[in-house]
């Protein structure tokens, strides 16, 4: 039997990096209503597992010492200069209570997570608390103060695993990729918003690795105003073949849903529809799967597009138990009551022309200059 996990802790919830931040763990609470609502957590292969804290000398799989010294100085209200310099205490990063117990809780899930996959425990774990791509070695970074990918990917790789991480957030997954740039032992394929217009400002095509690693680092930027069909043509010619050629044994998939059309902080312009298809993908390429949270600031969008993505990755169907109940929309936009999917939607004119000029020349190049080295023909 296929066992499906969700990572899952009330207690996380409740972090607040400030009230006016626009990261809200809250996200994780309002998912878990719709997986009741929706009804696909009853299942008997499900698992909710509130994860054991890790080991705090796993950190230095990747982290530095001194850094992770200063996020616990940070926590107890200390303040030094090093902080300012590790991005800690700035608007992205601030410093808040509980920081360092809130970074350590969130990425021992994500860890948990990866040891059930790797003990044959699970099929595919969900952790909607995870995703910190952008924290690096000795520093923080884009609201992430640890990072359990970096960390969890490379104690896989310690284990023998071949892991292949895809990453379709809106944003750049930066710091992984600087964790396993000179390293043909992990294969690193991020999907995003190009640099030129979105945080952190790197991902282009052009960074494909160095060393061992050449060719082990795709980018696949993407022009701001890219919807479902364009993101879809980048996906669906990149993903499969490198996945397939690589053959990881698992799959660590961050599902960030700040690609939505309505998020506030990028300028993608996907539905449900396109994310829904690319998880799919995911999902069918994969012997193990483990899905990240990351990002997602639009909170009704970012819980519907998880429990989507937790549906089709368990190979369930949504269905509203609450449908016909006077006042059962909870939270959200009553318009979409009843569905957890969006509208199809489509980008015209210039704007889709310039988005289609951009994607084709960027999966030319990973054609000609990437699948070479894995001997996949086109
Ligand atoms: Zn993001």
């Amino acid at each position: 039997m296929h066992i499906n996990v969700l990572i899952y802790s009330s207690d996380l919830t409740a972090h607040e990096y400030k009230p006016s931040h626009p990261f809200k763990p809250v996200r994780a609470r309002l998912m878990s209503e719709l997986l009741n609502r929706y009804d696909l957590i009853s299942e008997k292969n499900q698992r909710i597992i509130a994860p054991p804290l890790m080991d705090e000398e796993l950190l230095y799989l990747f982290h530095a010492r001194e850094y992770i010294e200063l996020l616990k100085k940070g926590e107890k209200g200390e303040f030094s200069v090093e902080m300012f310099r590790a991005g800690l205490g700035l608007e992205d990063n601030p410093l808040f209570n509980a920081m360092f117990k809130y970074a350590l809780e969130a990425s021992s899930g994500t860890y948990h997570g990866a040891m059930m996959l790797y003990r044959g425990d699970a099929r595919f774990v969900f952790n909607p608390f995870g995703g910190f791509h952008h924290a690096e070695r000795d520093a923080a970074g884009g609201f992430c103060y640890i990072n359990d990918m970096a960390v969890t990917i490379a104690d896989l790789v310690r284990r023998g695993q071949r892991v292949a991480c895809v990453d379709i957030d809106a944003h750049h997954g930066n710091g992984v990729q600087d964790a396993f740039y000179e390293t043909d032992k992990v294969l690193t394929i991020s999907l995003h918003e190009s640099g030129e217009t979105l945080y952190p400002g790197t991902g282009s095509e052009i960074e494909a690795g160095a060393k061992e690693g050449l060719g082990y680092n795709v980018n696949i930027p993407l022009r701001a105003g890219t919807d479902d069909e364009v993101c879809l043509i980048a996906f669906e010619s990149v993903v499969p073949p490198l996945i397939e050629s690589f053959r990881p044994d698992i799959v660590v998939a961050n599902i960030g849903c700040d690609t939505h059309k309505d998020d506030p902080l990028a300028h993608l312009c996907l539905t449900s529809n396109g994310y829904k298809k690319m998880i799919s993908i995911i999902n069918d390429l994969s012997p193990k799967i483990l899905a990240l949270g990351s990002g997602g600031y639009n909170l009704f969008r970012t819980a519907a597009l998880w429990a989507l993505a937790w549906a089709t990755f368990c190979g369930l169907q949504p269905r509203d138990l609450h449908s016909g109940i006077v006042g059962g929309m909870m939270y959200g936009p009553e318009v979409n009551a009843g569905q957890l999917d969006d509208p199809p939607y489509v980008v015209g004119g210039w704007e889709k022309e310039q988005c289609l000029i951009h994607v084709r020349r960027v999966v030319d190049f990973i054609k000609d200059t990437i699948f070479p080295l894995h001997e996949i023909k086109h």
